[in-house]
C-alpha cells in the first residue's frame, strides 16, 4: 500500500516554527525511493522491500553529520530491496504544531509516517537522548512499551555506544545492535525480509525471535531480571529457548571494504559540523581507563593510506566541502598519519581544503604533522586531551603524558606559530583529590610561561575547558563510585578562582565547564538497569526533552521523578550513581559481550587504584584484555608503505 507524504499538511504550518528548514529535506545526496517499488523496474510478486527509519535522537543540526547515520543510510539504499529515510527530534515547537495537527513523526526524505517504517533504528551517541526517543515514538503512533506493539508497529532498534548497556530503555525498544553497524545492519535487513517474504510467520514475536537466535540483535523481552531484597541484581537469564545467554558486539574487519561514506549528505541548514570526515582507524587499544569508545571498540583497525586518499577525492568532489575531518579515537596514532597528511596537503595546495584532526594526544603530536594540518588553512587552535590534572591523577587513569611531554609540546607549537591551545580534563576521576584538580592550574600556568619564552611575545592564549567524569559500562572503571556533584562544582569553582586570580597569567588562560548535575544524570542512564526506565517515562511525561541541552536540561526534574519512581524501593539516584560496586556484583549489562574479559577490567581497575599502567598492545605484546580471541579478530596496522600520488599530473 503506498504511503501518503505528510508534506502537504506540513508546509503550510512551517512559518510556525523555528529553523523550518531543518524539517524540508531534499539535501543533495538524500534518496527518495518508491515505496512500494525501490528498485524502479517494477516489483516482482513477493519481493516486498524493507523499509528502515534512521534516527538520531537530536536537532538536525547535530543529528545530521552523524557517521553511523549518514553511513548506514548510504550503504542500506544502496540495495534494491531497501528504502531508507531518515529522521531527527523535532523542537518542542514543531511538537506542539504536530501534535496540534495531527501530524506524525516523519521523515525528512519522503516526509513519510515513521510508522509505516518495518524498522526504526535510533543510534544514541549519548543517553541523555532517551527522551527524546520517547517523543519520537508517541508523535510515530508508535506505543512507548514494546509489549503493547502489534504486528503493525516497526521493530525499534537501538546502536550506538549506550546500546552496549540497552537497560534504561529495555521496556521501549525491541531490540540492540551491539558494535559496527554495516555488516549487521544487512544481516538484520536480510532477516526482516526473509521474515516477510514467508508471510510473516508468528507476527512481531516470530521476527524478533529470529533477530535474537540469530544473534545479530539482543532483544530484552527475552530476558527476565530478577533482583537480591538490597536492590542488586540476582540474574539475568534467557527466558525463551534458543536465545543466546551472552549477545556479542560486531566488529567490521576490513574498513578497507567498507568505504562510507561515498556521497555524504550536504545540509541544506547550518549544521555543528560542515566537513568530509573519514574515519581513518576504528577502535583503540591506549587503554585510557575512562573511555568507553576505546574500551567497546577493540581492536585497532586502520583504513589504508590509498583508501582514505580515494575516500576524500571521491567525497570532496561530491560534496564541495572545504574541510577534511580525518575522524578516530586519537587520529595521531594512525601508522601512516605523517603522510596521509602530507599526501593530503599536497593533493589540495592552493585549493582551499583544509585538513582537521579531532583532539590529538600530546605524545602523538609532531610538529612537521600540524604544519602539513595547517598547509592549506588557518592555523587555529590546537586541542590536547592530558586528562587529568596531576601526574598522579594520569596514571589512575592510564593517560601516559607526563607534564614534561605536555609542556614541550604545546612550547613547539607556540613557537611555531599557533596562538591557542585548548586542553581538556575532567574531574570527578576515581581517587581524585582537591589538590589533583588545582594542579590544572599550575599546569596552565606553565604552559602559558613556556609558550612566551618560545613564542617571544605574550599575547598566547590556553582554554582549559573540563568535564565531569562519568563512569561507564565495559571499562574498568564500571565498579567506580561517581562523584557528587556538590564536590565536583566546589573543586571547578576553587580551580577557576585560582586561575582567574593570578596576576601573571590568569588574563591568558580561558576556563570552560558546566556544572556537574548533567553528569549525574548521564551516570544514572549510563550505568543504569531496567527499573530507571520508569525515571525516565516520567521525566518524559514531565516535559523533559533535549537533556544533552543544558537549556532544557533540568536537574529538579530528574531528580524528583527519581524519587517518585524509587520511593519504597531499596534503590535511589544516589544508588546508581556515587555508590561503588565490587566484583561479585552482577552488572546490569554483564550478558551484553563487549569481548573484555571482566576478570582482566577488573585487574586493571585494582591496577589504576595502585597507579600502575599498561601500554598500549598495537606496540607491546598482547596483555589478554580478551577481545582478539572472543571475537576472532585481531589488531590490524600498517605501514602499507604506499603513498598518496598527486590527482593531476604535475
Ligand atoms: S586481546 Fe590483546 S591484542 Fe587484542 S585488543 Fe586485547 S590486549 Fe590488544
Amino acid at each position: 500500500m503506498p504511503v501518503e507524504s505528510v508534506f502537504a499538511r506540513l508546509e503550510p504550518l512551517l512559518p510556525r516554527v523555528q529553523k523550518p528548514i531543518q524539517y524540508v529535506g531534499g539535501e543533495l545526496h538524500s534518496v527518495v525511493k518508491d515505496w512500494d517499488d525501490p528498485a524502479g523496474m517494477g516489483t516482482p510478486a513477493g519481493s516486498e522491500p524493507v523499509r528502515w527509519a534512521l534516527m538520531y535522537p537530536d536537532a538536525y543540526e547535530v543529528g545530521l553529520p552523524n557517521q553511523g547515520v549518514q553511513i548506514l543510510y548510504e550503504l542500506l539504499n544502496e540495495r534494491d530491496d531497501v528504502i531508507a529515510e531518515r529522521t531527527y527530534s523535532v523542537w518542542p515547537d514543531m511538537e506542539a504544531v504536530m501534535r496540534e495537527h495531527g501530524i506524525p513523526q516523519f521523515t525528512v526524505d519522503g516526509h513519510r509516517p515513521v510508522g509505516a517504517f518495518d524498522v526504526f533504528g535510533v543510534s544514541f551517541s549519548t543517553e541523555l537522548g532517551y527522551t527524546n526517543l520517547l517523543t519520537a515514538l508517541d508523535l510515530a503512533g508508535i506505543p512507548l512499551d514494546a509489549a503493547d506493539r502489534t504486528d503493525g508497529h516497526p521493530i525499534v532498534v537501538a546502536g550506538g555506544h549506550a546500546a552496549f548497556n540497552p537497560e534504561p530503555i529495555a521496556t521501549f525498544i525491541d531490540a540492540a545492535v551491539l558494535g559496527d553497524g554495516e555488516e549487521a545492519a544487512l544481516r538484520l535487513t536480510d532477516i526482516v525480509r526473509d521474515w516477510k517474504r514467508a508471510g510473516r510467520p508468528d507476527g512481531r514475536d516470530g521476527l524478533l525471535m529470529r533477530l535474537a537466535v540469530d544473534g545479530v540483535a539482543y532483544v530484552p523481552a527475552f530476558y527476565d531480571v530478577d533482583y537480591l531484597a538490597d536492590g542488586r541484581i540476582q540474574r539475568v537469564t534467557p527466558n525463551r529457548p534458543g536465545v543466546p545467554w551472552r549477545v556479542s558486539k560486531h566488529t567490521v574487519m576490513d574498513l578497507d571494504q567498507w568505504p562510507y561514506p561515498k556521497k555524504p549528505l550536504v545540509p541544506l541548514a547550518e549544521t555543528v559540523h560542515e566537513r568530509y570526515s573519514v574515519e581513518i582507524f576504528r577502535g583503540c587499544t591506549r587503554g585510557c581507563r575512562f573511555c568507553q569508545a576505546g574500551m567497546i571498540t577493540r581492536p585497532v583497525r586502520e583504513r589504508s593510506i590509498t583508501t582514505v586518499g580515494d575516500m576524500v577525492q571521491r567525497g570532496i568532489a561530491a560534496t564541495g566541502f572545504e574541510e577534511v575531518g580525518l575522524l578516530s579515537l586519537s587520529s595521531a596514532d594512525h601508522s601512516e598519519i605523517g603522510e596521509i597528511a602530507k599526501g593530503l596537503a599536497d593533493r589540495y595546495d592552493g585549493d582551499n581544503v583544509s585538513l582537521s584532526l579531532p583532539s590529538t594526544r600530546v605524545d602523538a603530536f609532531n610538529i612537521t604533522l600540524a604544519n602539513e594540518l595547517s598547509r592549506n588553512g588557518r592555523r587555529t587552535g590546537l586541542t590536547f586531551a592530558p586528562e587529568g590534572g596531576s601526574e598522579r591523577m594520569r596514571k589512575v587513569i592510564n593517560k601516559m603524558v607526563t607534564e614534561d611531554d605536555l609542556i614541550r609540546t604545546v612550547a613547539t607549537a607556540y613557537g611555531n606559530g599557533w596562538r591557542q591551545v585548548k586542553l581538556y580534563f575532567m574531574c570527578g576521576l576515581p581517587t581524585e583529590t582537591d589538590d589533583d584538580v588545582m594542579q590544572i592550574a599550575d599546569m596552565a600556568r606553565r604552559v602559558i610561561k613556556t609558550g612566551r619564552e618560545a613564542a617571544g611575545r605574550k599575547d598566547i592564549r590556553c582554554t582549559i575547558s573540563i568535564g565531569a567524569f562519568v563512569p561507564k559500562p565495559h571499562t574498568p572503571f564500571q565498579w567506580a563510585a561517581q562523584l557528587d556533584h556538590e564536590t565536583v562544582d566546589k573543586r571547578l569553582k576553587a580551580l577557576k578562582s585560582a586561575v582567574m586570580n593570578d596576576r601573571d597569567y590568569g588574563r591568558a588562560i580561558g576556563i570552560r565547564y558546566h556544572d556537574g548535575r548533567p553528569s549525574i544524570v548521564e551516570g544514572l542512564l549510563s550505568r543504569g538497569d531496567r527499573r530507571v526506565g520508569a525515571v525516565i517515562r516520567r521525566v518524559w511525561e514531565d516535559g523533559g526533552r533535549f537533556d544533552g541541552w543544558s537549556e532544557h536540561f533540568s536537574y529538579e526534574r530528574w531528580e524528583r521523578c527519581a524519587a517518585g519512581v524509587f520511593a519504597d524501593t531499596p534503590v535511589s539516584l544516589d544508588w546508581f550513581t556515587t555508590r561503588e560496586r565490587d566484583l561479585a556484583e552482577v552488572l546490569p549489562w554483564d550478558h551484553l559481550d563487549s569481548g573484555l574479559d571482566k576478570d582482566w577490567m577488573w585487574a586493571d581497575w585494582q591496577d589504576a587504584v595502585r597507579e600502575v599502567e599498561v601500554d598500549d598492545c598495537r606496540w607491546t605484546p598482547c596483555y589478554d584484555c580478551g577481545v582478539c580471541p572472543s571475537q576472532g579478530t585481531e589488531i590490524q596496522v600498517g605501514p602499507t608503505g604506499r603513498q598518496l600520488l598527486p590527482l593531476s599530473v604535475v
